[in-house]
């Protein structure tokens, strides 16, 4: 049985996750987190919080689910975020072409090619639909966007889409969030929520779904004034893959510190490196395995034209390298398409240290000339011939000046153009900050510490699965259970449980089974730590840690304050 197999049927016999909707026949891509699971999701969420929003000084924002066509528009979902899709000629079933590329040949990053060529590889490797085996060359290769489409109120008259990501709910919302920053760069915002995308096919368990959680940072910066504090990732050690060393195929995967790979130009942004410093942290701290865990740059055909740098942050599961997380430098890319769709303001006055004299050119165009000669399109070429003097002065030289307003050309004489340089005084500017965006996924996130916290040893001559859970995001912290059902035991532990959650502690109570079997149920469920009461006179009980299986011996009164600080290490 492979690790898969093993963790997806835990998770469904443990309440982690399972596929939605099963009385119905379920329906791919879709699950639900069980007690378990809904547990963990909050608490890797949390962390993420706590380090990415509350440590960071950061915004946090809860933008709606679903948004109006413009915005989807403007941010290039609507034309762009296709995935390519081939459908069986014999079972009719549809597939991403590039998956099928990619699990059956060398070829990686099939996403980056274009369709044509997308085509010629499925019919030189001759590659096969994967769900009957009926050859697919011929077949034409189609875009598919991603997408879930709706309508807002009734009828058809306002289209809206579910976002496909959360972080269009940031960048339109600019204009306001802007002002709860006081103007002044840098800032970042955050959001954590759900986010839908149609794929074409649903896969491996969570790692592709329909609907899955993001959590996302946009931080907002002045390129030419702001700075990452490196120093405080400088010596973080992470694991790197960079475009260079994926051209190599001698080259691995190799360690550095974050300080050595910014100052070998191993990765190209600071502000990237220095997210790269704090994730690596981050997946630490809520347990995925560092030892299956790497940063991948992205080739220069898989970058986005806007994108200075780009990497991933993977982890291995079953053999197969899984994306977590991206990390992207955006330059002014999201703001300046916003800014051009909408009427609304997306730049940030910059103030000058001290105030500047510079020269600007006006162009103060005679109406009376230009009313009568081109009527309506009067004011646009006023307005085109002062956006070209500040632009290009030298275009003035001539005889005549040409502008273009609507897809038309007009030809203007300067006699009636009055063009002059003015010196003034300038106490700062509008800029389009740029955006750094490190977009980490929940649900895979989640799946990779169930995977990585999966183990099997033997305890007394037995074989036993465990999750070996990281303290912070363990649905469960702490078991009590009382040994047997006499002497008040049971009533005395429930009173010990109440304390402990009084604590703030996760606590569950278990008095069915044998004690071996308690124990065993939690391990299943990943819970550190069993507290047992066994009656003795002393007043003592027993922790039990659960992967050392050691048990201590703690006074009752001392056992809040005890698993309080194992519970903050
Ligand atoms: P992929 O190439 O795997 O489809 P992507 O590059 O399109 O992912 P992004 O748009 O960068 O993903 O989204 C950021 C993060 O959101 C991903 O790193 C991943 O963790 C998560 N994510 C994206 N699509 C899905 C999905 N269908 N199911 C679960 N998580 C997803």
């Amino acid at each position: 049985m492979t690790e898969t197999a093993d963790v997806v049927e835990l998770a469904k016999r443990r309440g982690y996750f399972f596929q939605a909707s099963g009385a119905y026949g379920g329906v791919s891509g879709f699950y639900t987190f069980g007690p378990q699971g809904a547990a963990l999701k909050r608490n890797i969420e949390d962390a993420w919080r706590d380090r990415f929003t509350i440590q960071e000084g950061n915004l946090e924002v809860d933008a709606p689910t679903v948004a109006p066509e413009p915005v989807f528009e403007a941010s290039g979902h609507l034309d762009g975020f296709d995935d390519m899709l081939v459908e069986c000629p014999e079972c009719g079933e549809s597939h991403r072409a590039d998956h099928i590329i990619e699990d059956n040949t060398d070829i990686e990053e099939a996403e980056s090619y274009p369709i044509p060529e997308v085509e010629e590889l499925i019919a030189e490797f001759e590659l096969v639909c994967p769900s009957c085996g009926a050859g697919l060359a011929g077949q034409a290769v189609t875009a598919f966007n991603l997408m879930f489409e709706t309508s807002i109120g009734p009828g058809s008259s306002q289209p809206g889409y579910l976002r496909p990501e959360t972080a269009q709910g940031i960048f339109v919302e600019f204009p306001q969030l802007k002002e709860y920053a006081r103007n002044q760069l840098p800032f970042g915002v955050t959001q954590i929520g759900r986010a839908y995308r149609n794929e074409i096919s649903p896969r491996k368990s969570l790692l592709r779904v329909r609907e899955f959680t993001q959590a996302e940072l946009e931080l907002f910066v002045d390129p030419e004034e702001d700075e990452p504090d490196l120093d405080a990732v400088r010596d973080v050690t992470a694991p790197l893959y960079s475009a260079e060393m994926q051209a190599d195929p001698d080259a691995a995967t190799t360690e550095w510190t974050i300080g050595e790979a910014v100052d070998e130009g191993v990765i190209g942004d600071e502000w990237v490196a220095y997210y790269l410093g704090v994730a690596t942290e981050w997946y630490d701290r809520v347990g995925v395995d560092m030892e299956r865990f790497r940063f991948r740059q992205h080739l220069p055909g898989e970058l986005a034209h806007y994108a200075a740098d780009c990497w991933d942050a993977e982890a291995e599961v079953d053999g197969d390298w899984i994306e977590l997380a991206g990390f992207a430098y955006r330059s002014d890319y999201d703001l300046s398409k916003h800014a051009e769709h909408s009427d609304d303001d997306f730049t940030l006055f910059k103030q000058y240290d001290e105030a500047k004299t510079v020269e600007r050119a006006t162009v103060d165009p005679d109406m009376s000339y230009l009313g009568p000669e081109f009527g309506g399109a009067a004011a646009g070429i006023a307005e085109a011939l002062q956006s070209l003097a500040e632009r290009d002065r030298t275009a003035f030289d001539g005889d005549s000046v040409s502008v273009e307003v609507d897809g038309e050309a007009y030809e203007i004489p300067t006699e009636h153009v009055n063009f002059s340089v003015d010196e003034v005084t300038e106490s700062g500017e509008h800029i389009t900050p740029h955006v750094v965006e490190p977009s980490f996924g929940v649900d895979r996130a989640l799946y990779t510490v169930v995977h990585h916290a999966f183990s099997e040893d033997e305890v007394e001559g037995e074989h036993r699965n465990y999750l070996s859970l990281e303290p912070e995001v363990a649905p469960t912290f702490v078991g009590v259970f009382p040994l047997t059902d006499q002497d008040g035991l049971p009533e005395r532990a429930r009173e010990v449980a109440q304390e402990l959650r009084d604590a703030g502690l996760s606590v569950t109570y278990d008095d069915s089974g044998s004690i071996g079997r308690r124990y065993r149920r939690q391990d299943e469920v990943g819970t550190p730590f069993c507290v047992t009461l066994d009656g003795d006179p002393q007043g003592t009980a027993t922790i039990r840690e659960r992967d050392s299986t050691a048990q201590t011996r703690v006074d009752l009164d001392d056992l809040v304050e005890t698993l309080t600080a194992l519970r903050t290490g």
